[in-house]
């Protein structure tokens, strides 16, 4: 942390308290956060944090995301898919995008006018990623795309996708390539899920578009295994990063309410099995943090490799799982109304053990390196 830090952490709890909190409930009903909340965003400088300025975004590095992520967790908020848009999407474009690309896009992404999203998984495929059927094929100087995919965060609303598609359907990871869509997306249903209501997780259908060859990201074919290998250190950081916060958020705010619920004439605090349960939970977070920042350290000096990113999504994952199940069991009844912040928290938990790449293929990954 540093000084600059400490202030966007001060801008974003600000922002969150303002314009999300409030609006949780509506956000939830609708499945979706306002697209106004975009622009907003935009407007305070909270989009693209770590991209540079020169494009439109913040200039700042992976600290300046990490600070935002947390301040989300610390607000209890799951609605807002900015770690998608902000975190993965432009990253993919500012890491492959053509000079052309980037001015085209990057300024929209940072201004909030365009949300974005990335599409990789389909109804038959997910885990397995080179088993995907989304065809790409050249005519001209056009690219036809046809195919569906689903579970796409940011997909109601998305004004830019990046869709991973075939390129050479006979070749497996080689085969594969990123194209980024900004015209005709046909929408499907806006999921309904446990946890995250207020995120918009939507179907998305793509029937013969056209987009121009020069909207191939990186400008070669059968690069997009390869980049989608290269970013997916960041997205799994990502949700390390979010799940520790959360944690965090867990413990402190079960520590306040067993300080004041009462049972058998004391507080919740004074039963040994209370103090004993948050022990193990305070000591899950302070081992998780320590991995996690130093997670950050080394991807702040390029040095985060593949295995020991899995290891940071699994661990912070799995621990948020049992931390959060476990704060809801001391709220009592409580914790299993969703008007109480914890009941959220738990659904809310459950998902970071499935996407971004599930935990048990993690633990191939790290397996893979030993
Ligand atoms: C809320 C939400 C948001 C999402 N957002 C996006 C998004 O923005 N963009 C996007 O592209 N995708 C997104 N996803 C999709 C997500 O990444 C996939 O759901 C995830 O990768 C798992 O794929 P699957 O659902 O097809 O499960 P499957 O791959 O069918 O897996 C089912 C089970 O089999 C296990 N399994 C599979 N292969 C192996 C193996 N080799 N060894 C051991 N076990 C294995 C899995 O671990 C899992 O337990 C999102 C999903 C959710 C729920």
């Amino acid at each position: 942390m540093d000084s600059d830090l400490d202030q966007l952490r001060q801008l974003a709890r600000t922002f969150f308290e303002k314009e999300v909190t409030p609006h949780a409930e509506r956000f939830a009903e609708q499945k979706q956060v306002d697209r106004e909340l975009w622009r907003k965003a935009g407007e305070l400088g909270l989009l693209c944090l770590s991209i540079p300025e020169e494009y439109g975004g913040g200039g700042g590095t992976f600290a300046h995301e990490a600070v935002l992520l947390e301040e989300q967790a610390r607000a209890g908020d799951s609605s807002w898919g900015n770690s998608v848009h902000s975190g993965i999407v432009a990253h993919y474009l500012n890491s492959y995008g053509t000079e052309e690309q980037k001015r085209r896009w990057l300024p929209k992404l940072a201004s909030g006018e365009y949300v974005g999203a990335i599409a990789m998984t389909e109804p038959g495929a997910g885990s397995d990623l080179q088993g995907i059927r989304t065809r790409a094929v050249k005519d001209g100087d056009e690219y036809v795309i046809s195919g569906s995919k689903t579970f796409i965060t940011n997909g109601a609303l998305a004004d830019l996708v990046i869709v991973a598609a075939k390129t050479d359907p006979a070749q497996g990871a080689t085969g594969i390539s990123l194209l980024v869509v900004d015209n005709d997306i046909r929408r499907g249903r806006v999921l309904d899920k446990v946890g995250m209501k207020g995120q918009d997780t939507a179907e998305l259908f793509f029937d013969d578009v056209r987009v121009p060859a020069a909207n191939l990201l990186g400008g070669q074919e059968g690069l997009g295994f390869v980049q989608l290998m290269q970013q997916l250190p960041q997205e799994r950081l990502i949700i390390g990063v979010a799940s520790i916060a959360g944690i965090e958020a867990a413990v402190d705010v079960t520590l306040r309410y067993v300080k004041e619920r009462q049972a058998f004439g004391k507080e919740l605090i004074k039963f040994q099995n209370t103090r004993f349960k948050l022990a193990e939970c305070a000591t899950e977070a302070a081992v998780t943090r320590a991995f996690i920042d130093e997670c950050i350290e080394k991807h702040l000096r390029g040095e985060l490799d593949v295995p020991t990113a899995a290891m940071a999504k699994w661990w912070a994952s799995d621990r948020l799982s049992r931390v959060v199940d476990e704060c809801v069991q001391l709220f009592g009844g409580y914790g299993y109304m969703t008007e109480y912040p914890i009941a959220r928290a738990w659904s809310d938990a459950r998902v970071q053990r499935i996407y971004g790449g599930t935990n048990e293929i993690m633990k191939e990954i790290i397996a893979r390196s030993l």
